[in-house]
C-alpha cells in the first residue's frame, strides 16, 4: 500500500464480532466466531473458542488447546514476540503485554499508519512473563479496568508478605487464597518463593492444569500438590490456592480455622472484600493501576487513545488534558474470568467514604 495515509478507522473498526482490521482480513480477541482471530492472550473473554483461523503466541494457542480441546479452531499460526508478519495488506507485531504467560500486544501497521491493541497489560513485576514492552505508535487501544484515581496497587512482592506474615502468626490455621486459574494463581505461586517460603503450596483441583502447563513452560512453582478432599482437615498452617469461588465456597470450610483471602485489584474497595467474606485482602492485579495507565499512554506516544472497556469516562478525561484524543468504545463482553465487577456507582461511593452500597444492582463481567 503506498500513497495517503491510512486513516486509523480505516484501519481498525468496531463490529459486531468486536475490534475488526478490513485490510487485514481478521478480527482481534473477537467475541464471536469470525474466519481470521488474532488473539491477545489465552483468558477466557480474550480467546474464544470456534474461530476459523488463529493466530496467537505459542503460549497462548497452547493455553487455548487446554482450555477448549486440541481442535479449538481449524487452522491456527504461531506469532514469536517482536517478529513482524504480513497479514493481508497490513503489517502485523506482536510485543509482550506482561499479562499473564504468552500475552501480547498487537501493532498493526499499514499505509504509515501505527495502532497498538494492547489487550490487557501490566507494567508491575511477574515473574511469570515477559515484561511489556512500550511500542511506540499513532493509536494506542487499552483498556480501563482500574481506570479511576482510587485504584492504585502497591508492590504485590509486599502483598505476597502480608500473606507470609499471617501465615507466621497463625501457623496452626489453613490460609486460602482466591486466585484466578490463568495467570494470577502462579504469579502468586512465583511470588512466594521469591519471597523464600519453600513450603508446598496446595492447589485447588480448577489450578491443576494450568499451573501444570506453566512449569512445563519453565516457571518454577516448587511443590504444589493438589487438595485432596479428605484430607483437608490436616491442612493447619497450610498456604492453599483455589479460584475465587471456591473461597465462599463449602469446599474452604472444611480446612483448620481458616484465614480466607483474595488476590485482586478489587481488594482496594473495602467493602468489596467485606462483601466477599474476605479476611485478608491482597491487592494484586494483572491490570494496570491508574498510574500505570496514564504512563503507559504517555510513554507510547499516542496522538489517539481508544479505550476499549472498564471506566473509560476517566481515562478519555484524563486523556483530554493531557492533549490526548481520546475515545471510548464501550465494548461489551470483556473482562476476565467471569468475575462479578462492582458498579461505577459503588466505586465513586467507596472513593469518597460513603457506606457501601447494599447488595444488587450490579451488571457486567470483570477483571483481577
Ligand atoms: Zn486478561
Ligand atoms: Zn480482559
Amino acid at each position: 500500500m503506498s500513497g495517503m495515509p491510512l486513516a486509523s478507522t480505516d484501519l481498525l473498526k468496531i463490529t459486531p464480532q468486536g475490534l475488526c482490521c478490513p485490510p487485514g482480513g481478521f478480527h482481534v480477541d473477537p467475541l464471536r466466531p469470525v474466519p481470521k482471530a488474532l488473539v491477545t492472550h489465552g483468558h477466557a473473554d480474550h480467546a474464544r473458542a470456534g474461530h476459523g483461523a488463529v493466530m496467537a503466541t505459542a503460549e497462548t494457542l497452547a493455553i487455548m488447546a487446554v482450555r477448549y480441546g486440541a481442535d479449538f479452531c481449524a487452522s491456527r499460526q504461531e506469532a514469536v514476540l517482536g517478529e513482524a508478519v504480513r497479514v493481508g495488506d497490513v503489517s502485523v507485531r506482536f510485543a509482550p503485554a506482561g499479562h499473564v504467560l504468552g500475552s501480547g500486544q498487537i501493532a498493526i501497521e499499514a499505509g504509515g499508519t501505527r495502532i497498538v491493541v494492547s489487550g490487557d497489560y501490566k507494567r508491575q513485576v511477574d515473574p511469570t512473563c515477559a515484561p511489556f514492552e512500550i511500542v511506540p505508535c499513532d493509536v494506542f487501544v487499552t483498556e480501563a479496568t482500574f481506570g479511576l484515581p482510587v485504584f492504585r496497587h502497591p508492590d504485590a512482592r509486599q502483598e505476597v508478605r502480608k500473606l507470609l506474615d499471617s501465615v507466621a502468626l497463625f501457623p496452626e490455621r489453613a490460609h486460602i487464597v482466591g486466585a484466578y486459574a490463568l495467570g494470577k494463581a502462579q504469579r502468586l505461586m512465583a511470588l512466594i518463593r521469591e519471597e523464600g517460603y519453600d513450603g508446598p503450596i496446595h492447589i485447588h483441583g480448577a489450578l491443576e492444569r494450568l499451573t501444570e502447563f506453566y512449569k512445563a513452560h519453565g516457571i518454577a512453582l516448587g511443590d504444589t500438590p493438589k487438595v485432596v478432599t479428605a484430607e483437608r482437615k490436616t491442612l493447619g498452617g497450610a498456604v492453599v490456592l483455589c479460584p475465587p469461588s471456591a473461597i465462599q465456597d463449602l469446599w474452604s470450610r472444611r480446612f483448620p480455622d481458616p484465614v480466607t483471602a483474595f488476590a485482586s485489584g478489587w481488594m482496594r474497595v473495602r467493602g468489596r472484600a467485606r462483601q466477599k467474606g474476605v479476611e485478608l485482602p491482597l491487592i494484586v492485579s494483572d491490570h494496570c493501576d491508574w498510574d500505570d495507565l496514564g504512563r503507559s499512554i504517555l510513554e507510547t506516544g499516542a496522538g489517539e487513545v481508544w479505550v476499549t472497556h472498564g471506566q473509560e469516562d476517566a481515562l478519555v478525561h484524563w486523556c483530554g488534558l493531557q492533549g490526548i484524543r481520546a475515545r471510548p468504545l464501550h465494548l461489551l463482553g470483556y473482562g476476565d474470568e467471569g468475575e462479578v465487577e462492582p458498579s461505577s456507582v459503588e466505586l465513586v461511593a467507596t472513593s469518597t467514604a460513603r457506606p457501601p452500597l447494599p447488595e444488587g444492582g450490579r451488571a457486567g463481567t470483570a477483571a483481577s
